[in-house]
């Protein structure tokens, strides 16, 4: 199967950078390269940041009827080339075919949720003290947006925040992955082909820092959305605070597992070993600390140890893999050095620690067992196939634990109490929790972080309102 170059897409066209630059792209399951993405400089932003507000334009006139009907055109066109979409995702990112086309398919999902919430961006009429005044809430397009978004769910990063944001009538500009930039610009091209006008949408890649600060700072420039490290999250928010920009941060996480004495903790390992090996763990709310009653620690670990072993790692394009490689080179030190360390400051390591071979970013499914708060991975998202297993002696012990860090994106429990599951639903400070089930990333449910994890939710009908300005208009006659 051939991978394609990618260009940039700015004014409705596909085209090179003005001075022709671009970037390698490299397959992590055989570390060739195999194709390369054109390089964005300023002059190449310029041209988007003017078609973005020509675009925005067009867009805000165009009825929410229309606009929803084309999206849902393009939902359609993006069904349609799933499978010539997928291998492309699986060759710059890595993860299993059949985790890719999954994951084309979810975003027509979510592009055909938000073309419906296109016709639901109801204002409000107030009673008014006076007789013959009319006051209204009125919901406008925030205005241009900027985008930027990771490489570990290339089309899915970038799905959430193209629709909410053309659903509520604004033009954005894309800054995708350069390290997977085929698949998203497969995603740009079926709104394109499906009728989108130009300027609406714009596609770039290049240096991130230097995309994201001059965009940012940029008057066009309205609403920004990033997903990604926490670090580079309060970068960004920092930015955004000093231009005045709204912004939505969906950042970091180190989701805990709760799992009570009186848990189905068969239910519970057969679930997670699946859950800690998709996309090789690169996830934002990959369950990364097991916090285990001590009663069925024993029982748990080892039937969640047995899954992971079980778990076929491979060229994510082979037929029966189940966990492909890490998407990059530096991925792979992270992780030694963070087990490394556990090791050392006094965790057992149960299965995995190791690159399997020398070619491709491969990484064995990795438990470590009462690690150390000293550890670093007790701080650090591992990002990688690596799981933290501690005994705990009481409820109490867990949901503090699973509060102690700054973070608060996604957290699991399982139980069968009534009482644990009510406590550990309201007690434990995370911005999602699935109970018993694995339920989360839904298009129509609220999906984002509290504390550092960031703020604002790219799921749900709150994920329109971040894109939308109220505005009052009071009138007499
Ligand atoms: P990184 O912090 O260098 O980059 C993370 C993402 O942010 C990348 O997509 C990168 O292109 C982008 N980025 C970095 N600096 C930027 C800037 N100044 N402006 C705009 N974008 C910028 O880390 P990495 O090695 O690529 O990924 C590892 C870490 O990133 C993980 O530990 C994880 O915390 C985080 N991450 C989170 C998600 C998520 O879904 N929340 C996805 C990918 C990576």
């Amino acid at each position: 199967m051939s991978y394609p170059d990618t260009q940039l897409f700015i004014d409705g066209t596909w085209r090179a950078a003005r001075e022709g630059g671009t970037i390698p792209v490299i397959d992590p399951a055989t570390e060739e390269q195999i194709g390369t993405v054109a390089h964005a400089k300023p002059a190449d932003l310029d041209d988007a940041l003017n078609a973005t507000l020509k675009g925005f334009e067009t867009w805000r006139k165009m009825g929410a009827f229309d606009r929803s009907k084309l999206m849902r055109r393009a939902a359609e066109i993006l069904r349609e080339r799933a499978d010539t979409i997928a291998p492309i995702m699986t060759r710059e990112q890595g993860k299993p075919l059949a985790q890719a086309k999954a994951e084309v398919l979810g975003a027509a999902d979510t592009i055909d949720w938000f073309a419906e919430e296109a016709r639901r961006t109801y204002g409000q009429i107030i009673p008014a003290r006076t007789a013959g005044v009319q006051q209204m809430a009125v919901l406008h397009p925030v205005g241009p947006v900027a985008a930027f978004t990771p490489w570990n769910f290339p089309i899915n990063q970038i799905v959430r925040k193209l629709s909410a944001a053309l659903a509520a009538g604004c033009s954005i500009i894309v800054k995708a992955p350069e390290e997977t930039p085929a698949s998203p610009a497969e995603l740009i091209r079926a709104f394109a082909d499906a009728g989108v006008p130009a300027g609406v949408i714009g596609l770039v890649y290049g240096v991130p820092a230097e995309i994201s600060e001059y965009l940012i700072k940029h008057p066009v420039i309205r609403k920004i959305s990033f997903t990604g490290s926490t670090p580079v999250g309060k970068l960004l928010a920092g930015m955004a605070g000093q231009y005045m920009k709204r912004a939505t941060m969906e950042l970091g996480g180190h989701a805990p597992v709760l799992i009570a004495g009186d848990a189905d903790w068969e239910k519970a390992a057969a679930q997670m070993a699946i859950h800690k090996t998709r996309n090789a763990g690169q996830v934002c709310v990959s369950p990364t600390r097991f916090l285990v009653d001590q009663k069925i620690s024993d029982n748990f670990l080892e039937a969640f140890t047995s899954g992971l072993q079980k778990v076929k790692v491979g060229n994510g394009m082979d037929e029966g893999t189940e966990m492909g490689p890490l998407a990059n080179e530096r991925r792979i030190p992270m992780m030694e050095e963070l087990i490394g360390d556990a090791v050392e400051k006094g965790a057992t390591l149960v299965t995995g620690g190791h690159r399997i071979g020398n070619k491709g970013y491969f990484f064995e499914p990795t438990v470590l067992v009462d690690v150390p708060q000293s550890a670093r991975i007790m701080h650090e998202e591992p990002f990688g196939p690596l799981a933290i297993v501690n005994r705990m002696t009481s409820l109490d012990d867990m949901i503090t634990e699973a509060n102690r860090l700054e973070f608060g994106l996604a957290a699991y429990a399982y139980a069968r109490s009534h009482e644990t599951v009510e406590r550990i639903g309201r007690e434990v400070e995370s911005g999602m929790i699935t109970i018993n089930h694995l339920g989360l990333a839904l298009p129509e449910t609220p999906f984002g972080g509290i504390k550092d994890s960031g703020y604002g939710t790219e799921g749900g009908s709150e994920a329109v309102a971040a894109y939308l300005d109220t505005r009052f208009v009071t009138t007499s006659h």
